[in-house]
């Protein structure tokens, strides 16, 4: 069985790497023409470390990450609603990673690069088009760099193309755009004194909500800590930047206004803001959950299946994990479209359930709640949410996206027993 991914995203990379360990030949194009730190930070959850762990990365990501040990939660008046402990500090035994998105992707790249071989990944490629047949899928590639179209044939197409994918729009054609919740993110990585343990994320209210982790390690060995830092606010006006693209440049007077109250004893937010080098916007954006992911012998996966918000850190594991489930299937089906439908049917009613998920907020919904009952601020936190009902939302979370601690702990792995 041969496979074409298109995308060489987190999610793209990282099926190469599984399918590859299952003894399953694949290549990956992507549109890129150059494979480029982009981005800002990401969290890598305990469910997708560990599959990145089983495939021999775990010295990489210690070497690049922060094992990230404690999110807390504040209102916007800094006062602390809560704190969870994360990966192994919550009895994973996985970490958590706080990562460079960007960093990641390298990571994976130069790894299915060293596996599969120099040309397993091809750039300047961009899937526009594909027709099945029983035997094969013809894909039509156009190359960026002369303009001309390729066709190349596989026995599976799979789109890990992105939240705008070419292959979701051929399979759902009526689809039309990414869906704006109407908030408005910002976002940047800046380097500065470590906050708190420095290994702790952190997230202040709710609108706007400000989240920032540190992500680097190399910076941590130097004392230091590279902070990626978001905010979301709500506005009423519509946002100039494309939906679904990450290079959009914001403003630092556009994002300041929403962050001028949010100086701490232990982070000074606006402080953090200026000294950004490269502020990004982004319109929060998603997509309806799909009937389906694909027909016959092509499937979709990342976010060309199931874009979220970025809610409770799921859009980069969740296309770790895709990829690893679609290899497993693959490798124990019959033939390559009873294993697609096999990875559709263990995905897709889960990750549609977490696109909703995030649409109610996801655990961030706890913000919400203590905005709503004590806009201006609480002494006891107890005066506003019982323990038990902040616990039941991050648990009903975990549940859906699939790691509590003691199911993920015990779980069979998804890797491939060669006979
Ligand atoms: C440039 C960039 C920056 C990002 N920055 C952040 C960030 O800072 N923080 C964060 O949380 N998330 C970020 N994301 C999104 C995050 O990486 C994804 O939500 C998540 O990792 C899921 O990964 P994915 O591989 O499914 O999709 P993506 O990471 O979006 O990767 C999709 C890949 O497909 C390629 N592609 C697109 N169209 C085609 C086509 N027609 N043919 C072939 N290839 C195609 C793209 O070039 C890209 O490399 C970013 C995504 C991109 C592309």
């Amino acid at each position: 069985m041969d496979v074409l991914i298109g995308g060489a995203g987190l999610g793209g990379l990282s099926a190469a790497l599984s399918l590859h360990a299952a003894g399953i030949e694949v290549r990956v194009v992507d549109a890129a023409r150059e494979l480029r730190m982009l981005g800002v930070g990401i969290n890598i959850l305990p469910h997708a470390t560990r599959e990145l762990v089983e495939l021999g990365l775990a010295d990489e990501l210690v070497a690049t990450g922060i094992p990230t040990t404690e999110l807390i939660y504040h209102d916007r008046f800094g006062s602390r609603i809560c704190g969870e402990p994360r990966g192994l500090a919550a009895g994973y035994r996985w970490p958590q990673y706080s990562i460079h998105r960007g960093e990641l992707q390298l990571m994976l790249l130069h790894a299915v690069r060293r596996r599969l071989g120099a040309d397993a990944v091809r750039t300047g490629l961009a899937v526009e088009a594909f027709e099945c047949s029983d035997a094969r899928v013809s894909v039509e590639l156009r190359d960026r760099r002369t303009g001309r179209l390729v066709v190349e044939s596989a026995d599976v197409l799979v789109g890990a193309d992105g939240i705008n994918s070419a292959v979701r729009g051929q399979l759902h054609p009526d689809e039309g755009p990414a869906i704006w919740n109407g908030i408005h993110l910002w976002r940047g990585v800046t380097e500065t004194e470590p906050f708190l343990d420095g290994r702790t994320m952190i997230l202040s209210g709710a609108d706007p909500v400000v989240v920032a982790y540190p992500v680097s390690r190399s910076a941590e060995q130097r004392g230091r800590s590279v902070v990626n830092w978001g905010v979301g606010a709500r506005l009423g006006r519509p946002t100039h930047a494309p939906l679904g693209d990450w290079h959009y440049l914001g403003g630092l007077n556009d994002v300041l206004p929403h962050v001028a109250d949010r100086c701490f004893d232990w982070l000074d937010v606006p402080a953090l803001v200026r000294a950004t080098p490269t502020i990004w916007e982004y319109p929060m954006v998603d997509r309806n959950p799909l009937p389906h992911w694909g027909t016959g012998r092509v499937s979709l996966l990342g976010d060309a299946a199931h874009p979220m918000y970025p809610f409770g850190s799921n859009g980069g594991t969740q296309a770790i994990i895709d990829g690893r489930v679609l290899a497993w299937e693959l490798a124990h089906a019959d033939d390559p479209v009873a294993g697609l439908a096999a990875y559709q049917d263990a995905r897709r009613e889960r990750m549609n359930a977490l696109v909703l998920a995030n649409r109610r907020g996801g655990p961030e919904r706890v913000l919400h709640l203590v905005e709503q009952r004590a806009p201006n601020g609480f002494t006891r936190i107890e005066d506003v949410m019982t323990n038990d009902e902040l616990d039941s939302i991050a648990l009903r979370y975990r549940r859906t996206a699939g790691f509590d601690a003691d199911t993920l702990n015990t779980a069979p792995s998804w890797n491939v027993v060669k006979d």
